[in-house]
């Protein structure tokens, strides 16, 4: 590593330590040319390459992280999801995108990713990104996907809360 002031090539490492978010490494340096001796800064970190997302036309477009958080966000729209949660649905399918397709991935996987997390998470954001991205032609289609996690929500010991009701009085027994 060249010395930003004198231009000498020889500089040593005096210290080395993790940045606040674990991503980058920050390095104290100083130049060992006599006359100079001066210190300055550097960061690694590691190089990210641009994972393009082909859409159904063969077009690629650079994935958006805040493309895909709105797109989420939008389903979960006035449902009792904390922001929090979200990001970390986010960037749960982000990394994994990352780790199993390295160049590109297609579209349809996005959203099915997105559907996986959202039905996990709450049923009513599920289906509504599902009837954009399904584009559900017909009442019958929605219906049957609805149904679906009917299913599967009876199948589960909870129940989903209720949006428009205070939570925590205490009254929450599960009848039937
Ligand atoms: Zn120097």
């Amino acid at each position: 590593m060249k010395c930003p002031y004198c231009g000498a090539d020889n500089t040593r490492v005096i210290e080395s330590r993790p940045g606040e978010d674990g991503t980058t490494i920050r390095r104290r340096r100083e130049c060992i040319h006599e006359a100079c001796g001066r210190r300055f800064t550097t960061y690694e970190r590691v190089e990210q390459r641009p994972l393009m997302v082909v859409k159904k036309d063969q077009k690629r477009e650079e994935f958006s992280r805040d493309k895909l958080y709105r797109g989420i966000m939008k389903a979960c729209e006035k449902r009792p999801i904390p922001a929090e949660t979200l990001e970390a649905v986010c960037d749960e399918i982000e990394r994994k995108l990352r780790l199993e397709y390295e160049r590109e991935v297609p579209s349809s996987v996005i959203g099915e990713r997105v559907m996986d997390a959202l039905r996990e998470l709450d049923g009513v954001a599920y289906v509504r990104f599902a009837s954009v991205y399904r584009e559900f032609r017909d009442v019958e289609t929605l219906l049957k996907e609805v149904l679906a996690l009917i299913g599967d929500r009876a199948r589960a010991v909870e129940r989903p809360a209720q949006a428009d009701k205070p939570s925590g009085d205490g009254t929450s027994f599960a009848r039937g």
